[in-house]
């Protein structure tokens, strides 16, 4: 018989506030049996084993505390033996047998044509968005590709950074309505969340995807090589184990790392980075982070969102500096109503622990020397390009300026024939869909086809709640680059749909050139924001004036009308907005 024991800090009390099931219940593993109400919030208390309630030893409104045994479950009356059979697998291998066809990553792995080394069109060292995209396109285009990654397919972006972010993001929205869920006219009683269980779906998502571009690596005849390689030369890769692999080309795309500042405390054990974050197995009451860059205030968002009391601080003036003035200071201030302390201009210079596990940050502003103190550091002062397994003194490799990153020109070649860099590592712009488009653009040039990149319509999207996105230049940037401009905007509060969803916060701003009215940049900040962007992208891209994007119907009621709206105000003539 198993006892289902209350896990709690011994010194909390907490009381039972809902009872999912009776004795005589099947429960399946992590399937909730209780909801315990706490000083600080209520948590599910789920089965930690899959069974037959035998019985409940407590009542609703009992008090209860740490070690408390709350039920006891008869593990051999388990209900059925294919629940049994999923208890058993994998999260990996219960996902991917989701879809039919698929197959799981030890299927894939297995597949009988891995780590035999030999000679390729292609070799791409390291599988992030920039490589396995080179890969899967250079395969379209006919070559015989080999793709090296020591680590799973997916990099970065979908492994440590964009969708495991973008998953926790997803939850907080779903807790932040849940609880303003009164405003929609519904009530919801006992709202609670289970951090646990907000990770595991987290992972599921990224198994997900990871799978799928197994999948798809396979399918395309792409040999995968799962090891650490080393380039030797422009046109040798060594891996781990001896295995050798000659291409007529190579395609660097490392990827990057998280950076840290050299400060006295940097290593303390509570100072974590962004892929720590990713894996707290429980919050913090309190967490400082360090540094106010999209990495950071998205996670300042998240856990702000499920009640860690946050301290973002920052060396610049303003958050999100990559971005329109305005849109730093609404961000600013829709951030700090929601609670985030946020300290611009502030020289960090030190981190200590303190006795009782805390820990303190001391910082430097208008020359005065101040701390903030809390349970958890987190340091997000940007990425460095990573060139693990490439000695550039020794290829002869030239790299930028300091150091910082492998230099490459438009057509992605690097200063050796033959050797191409794409991705975080060219230290270019550190975002996912720029890797995927300079490995494309690579590719392209490899295979015959001139191509250049293009960096004047990049679009940005940071999540934080509401969104931010933006592409072109910003509207300071364009005068200090010497344009005469004009600006278009459009408050969501005056947007049928933005009101519908209940999120009338934000705006939109375009820039335009004086002369020609052509769009060169756009800045928004606001429900779907980060959607937004692909219109005014394609717009950049292919050189459309305001009047060209005002005069194409935009449906009703959508939060797209924005662009329609600030397009036409552009030339003073917005039809639901007076300036
Ligand atoms: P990576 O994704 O870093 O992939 C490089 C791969 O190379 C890795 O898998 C690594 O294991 C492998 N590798 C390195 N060296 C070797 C070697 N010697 N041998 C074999 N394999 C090797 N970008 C966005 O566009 N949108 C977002 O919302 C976003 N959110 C982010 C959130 C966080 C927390 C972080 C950290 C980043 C985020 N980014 C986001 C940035 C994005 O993840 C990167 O720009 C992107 O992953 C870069 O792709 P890449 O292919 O150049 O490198």
């Amino acid at each position: 018989m198993h006892e289902l024991k209350l896990k709690l800090d011994s010194s909390d009390k907490a009381k039972i506030f809902k009872m999912h099931k009776k004795e005589g219940d099947s429960v399946k593993k992590d399937e909730a049996i209780f909801e315990i109400e706490t000083d600080k919030n209520n948590i599910q208390i789920s089965a930690d084993i899959g069974g037959i309630i035998e019985s409940i030893n407590v009542n609703e409104g009992d008090e209860v505390q740490a070690d408390t045994v709350l039920a006891l479950i008869n593990e051999e009356k388990e209900a059925s033996s294919d629940e049994k059979d999923s208890e058993n697998k994998t999260e990996e291998e219960m996902v991917y047998k989701e879809e039919p066809g698929s197959k799981t990553v030890e299927e894939v792995k297995t597949s009988g044509k891995i780590n035999e080394g030999g000679k390729f069109d292609i070799a791409i060292l390291g599988a992030g968005p920039g490589g396995y995209v080179a890969a899967i396109k250079a395969a379209q285009l006919g070559a015989k590709v080999a793709l090296v990654e020591k680590d799973k397919p997916g990099g970065t972006c979908l492994n440590r950074g964009c969708i495991p972010t973008k998953a926790l993001v997803r939850s907080a929205e779903v807790y932040r309505i849940l609880n303003g869920a009164e405003q929609y006219g519904c009530s919801i009683d006992g709202i609670s969340f289970d951090w646990k269980k907000i990770q595991k779906r987290k992972d599921r998502v990224v198994n997900k995807l990871v799978g799928g571009i197994y999948h798809l690596l396979d399918s395309d005849n792409i040999e995968l090589f799962n090891g650490k390689g080393t380039l030797v030369s422009p046109d040798t890769i060594e891996i781990e184990d001896n295995i050798t692999l000659n291409a007529d080309n190579i395609i660097i795309a490392t990827g990057s790392e998280s950076a840290s500042l050299p400060i006295e405390g940097a290593d303390l054990p509570g100072v974590i980075d962004s892929r720590m974050a990713l894996e707290l197995k429980e919050l913090p009451e309190k967490m400082v982070i360090i540094g106010g860059g999209v990495i950071g205030l998205e996670f300042a968002f998240i856990f702000a969102a499920f009640g860690v009391e946050v301290t973002v601080v920052e060396y610049l003036d303003c958050v999100v500096n990559i971005c329109d003035t305005e849109i730093c200071q609404e961000i600013t201030r829709i951030g700090r109503e929601k609670g985030i302390r946020i300290i611009t201009g502030a020289r960090v210079n030190k981190i200590s622990r303190g006795m009782d596990d805390s820990y303190s940050v001391s910082f430097e502003k208008n020359g005065n020397e101040e701390f903030v103190s809390a349970d958890q550091i987190l340091m997000a002062v940007g990425r460095k390009p990573l060139l693990t397994g490439i000695d550039a003194d020794k290829l002869g490799l030239e790299l930028n300026e300091r150091g910082q990153g492998i230099k490459v020109n438009e057509k992605m070649e690097t200063s050796m024939p033959g050797l191409y860099a794409i991705g975080d590592v060219t230290n270019k712009i550190q975002l996912a869909h720029v890797a995927s488009h300079q490995g494309i653009v690579a590719v392209k040039n490899i295979m015959g086809e001139e191509c250049e990149m293009d960096y004047n319509a990049v679009p940005s999207a940071i999540f934080t709640d509401p969104e931010i996105g933006e592409v072109g230049i910003c509207e300071e940037q364009a005068k200090k680059d010497g344009f005469e401009v004009n600006t278009g905007r459009f408050p969501f509060a005056a947007n049928g749909k933005a009101l519908t969803v209940g999120s009338g916060e934000g705006f939109i701003k375009i820039v335009t050139e004086k002369e020609t009215n052509r769009i060169i940049g756009a800045s928004i900040i606001g429900v779907h924001a980060t959607d937004l962007l692909a219109e005014l992208t394609l717009a950049i891209k292919n050189k459309l004036s305001a009047e060209e994007v005002a005069e194409t119907i935009h449906a009703h009621p959508t939060t797209a009308e924005v662009i329609h709206e600030a397009a036409l105000d552009v030339g003073g003539r917005a039809l639901h907005y007076k300036r």
